[in-house]
């Protein structure tokens, strides 16, 4: 259903009960009325007017039409047709043997609604009280011995009903009743044209509907109500109708259309709006946030986060984030501080390390290589001479009759001697050559790169400044001499200890000499001999 035709409906229903309504009211009015004039009929007064004198009832008629104030004209009529008595004398003596009311009154109760409209349109216009004809209340009147004696009428003002009328009639609308015959009595003014009466028929007979009038310039919603009584009051048959301008009907929909529509874009604008603060609350800090985690780390000094204002998830997201960025670099410092102390123990390790091999490798009273450290240094020396055929040589060197120092100068001053004539030999090696202590006052000599006869000048230098020194002990001038074997390199040597052999044996060949000299080594024996 469109918004149009279920605004009709509504529209429609509303016009139907404004004239149900106004219908309503107007019946229980007319009720009233001709309930009190029927009860006048059973007054003695009434019931003996026939038979009474006119003058002395006239003042009682009188008080009657005052009694209630939309009564015009209250008056009895005898069973000839004659006014009898009437309030204020009016029509009195007249022949009213002609009128409907009169006729059916006789009968029954009977209602005439005959009204002058061009009267009422001029009463109605001119705002005056004007008290004319408009509806007519007659009943049988029975004298004390129940025969009939006459009727008694009242006319009823049109003024209750209007005053009904226009307090139903809200701006915009109009409201109008119609007689039987589709006339318009009250709240006509503009409106001239009359209803169809079959049409009025028709309404008649579904008693309350609603209709279009298209009659006039423009479309007028009707809805119409029948007033067909109320309780034993037959009712007047007429009809209500209340009218509203299509234009106007609809004006109150569209207005409220438009208004929908403003509200609702009023909304929309409102929420996008707000979605809009609510994003720049929320997403704005938290694109600083981003922007500020991600330069941690990549420009210098910049370790820690904004304290952020905005909604408190935000703030919230902050706090965590710095909070967790403060127990990141606390971490970071104590595992720094670890790596610091692993570094340094590893150092001080290598340090021992080094210092326990040097140890290990060192003699303790010379300082000179010991001879596992040696021999390596010397294993080292024969494989590069093998492959590159570099020649090397050793000296085997032996303090003569060390023995006797020890004797006559006591073993400290043994171990001074020892300790001088290492230093000796050192100092007159060149630097890639190496010397050992192998026990005892023995010394090794690795000679690098050297022929047989260099080997030999170079021991002959060492026996020589060994035997020219003057070594100092407790005050007294010490002098030792030493023997020294010599061994070269030749094809036939296989390792170093070998070598170290051959040059012990020309050691022995020195000694043997009677010491303070150097001997050579005899070439070896070939491999075939050796093995035997
Ligand atoms: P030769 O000329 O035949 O070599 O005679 P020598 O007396 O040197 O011979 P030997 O090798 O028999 O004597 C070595 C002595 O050196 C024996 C030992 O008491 C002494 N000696 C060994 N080691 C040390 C040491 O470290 N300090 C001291 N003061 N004496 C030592
Ligand atoms: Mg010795
Ligand atoms: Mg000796």
């Amino acid at each position: 259903m469109s918004v149009r035709q279920e605004a009709t409906r509504l529209i429609s229903r509303e016009m139907v009960q404004i004239s149900e309504t106004a219908s309503d009211r107007m019946d229980r009015y007319f009720h009233g009325v001709f309930h009190r004039v029927r009860s006048y009929t059973n007054f003695d007064l009434i019931r003996s007017a026939v038979s009474t004198d006119p003058q002395k009832l006239r003042p009682s008629f009188d008080r009657l039409n005052a009694s209630f104030a939309d009564f015009t004209w209250l008056a009895f009529v005898n069973t000839e047709g004659v006014v009898v008595v009437a309030s204020d004398g009016l029509r009195e003596n007249e022949i009213v043997l002609e009128q409907g009311w009169f006729l059916k009154g006789l009968q029954g109760p009977a209602i005439e609604d005959a009204p002058d409209l061009e009267a009422i349109e001029q009463a109605v216009t001119s705002g005056k009280d004007v008290a004319l004809s408009f509806v007519k209340f007659a009943f049988p009147v029975y004298n004390n011995r129940d025969e009939l004696a006459g009727v008694l009428v009242a006319a009823i003002h049109w003024r209750e009903i209007e005053e009904i009328r226009k307090t139903m009639e809200r701006t915009g609308d109009r409201i109008v009743v119609v007689t039987r015959g589709g006339e318009i009595m009250l709240g006509s003014k503009d409106l001239r044209t009359r209803y169809r009466s079959a049409q009025v028929a028709a309404l008649r007979k579904a008693k309350h509907d609603v209709f279009i009038d298209g009659s006039g310039p423009t479309e007028v919603l009707s809805g119409y109500a029948a007033m067909d009584g109320h309780r034993d009051f037959p009712g007047m048959g007429w009809g209500i109708v209340a009218r509203r301008n299509t234009e106007v009907a609809f004006a109150a929909t569209r207005q409220m259309f438009w208004s929908i529509v403003g509200i609702g874009t009023g909304i929309a604008i409102l929420g996008i709006l707000l979605a809009g603060v609510i994003a720049k609350r929320v997403s704005g800090p938290i694109h600083e946030l981003t922007k500020a985690a991600d330069r941690i780390g990549r420009d210098n000094g910049i370790t820690s986060l904004p304290r952020l204002r905005g909604s408190a998830e935000v703030i919230h997201l902050s706090t965590s984030l710095r909070s967790l960025l403060l127990r990141i670099g606390f971490v970071e410092r104590l595992t720094l501080e670890a790596e610091e102390k692993a570094a340094e123990d590893a150092r001080k390790f290598a340090n021992d390390i080094a210092s326990l091999r040097k140890l290990a490798e060192t003699d303790p009273l010379t300082n000179l290589m010991n001879r596992r450290a040696f021999m390596n240094a010397a294993a080292d020396a024969m494989r590069y001479y093998q492959r590159y055929n570099r020649a090397i040589a050793t000296l085997v060197v032996d303090i003569d009759h060390f023995k006797r120092v020890n004797d006559e100068h006591g073993h400290a001053a043994g171990d001074g001697v020892i300790r001088r004539v290492s230093e000796l030999i050192a100092q007159t090696l060149r630097e890639t050559d190496k010397v050992a202590r192998f026990g005892g006052e023995e010394f090794v000599v690795l000679l690098r790169e050297v022929s047989e006869p260099e080997a030999q000048e170079l021991a002959e230098r060492i026996r020589l400044v060994i035997a020219n020194s003057q070594i100092p002990f407790d005050g007294k001038e010490l002098s030792v001499t030493v023997s020294i074997g010599c061994a070269a390199t030749t094809a036939q040597d296989r390792d170093v200890e070998e070598l170290i052999e051959r040059a012990d044996r020309a050691l022995y060949a020195a000694k043997a000499a009677g010491r303070n000299c150097v001997r050579l080594a005899p070439a070896p024996a070939s491999n075939k001999v050796r093995a035997a």
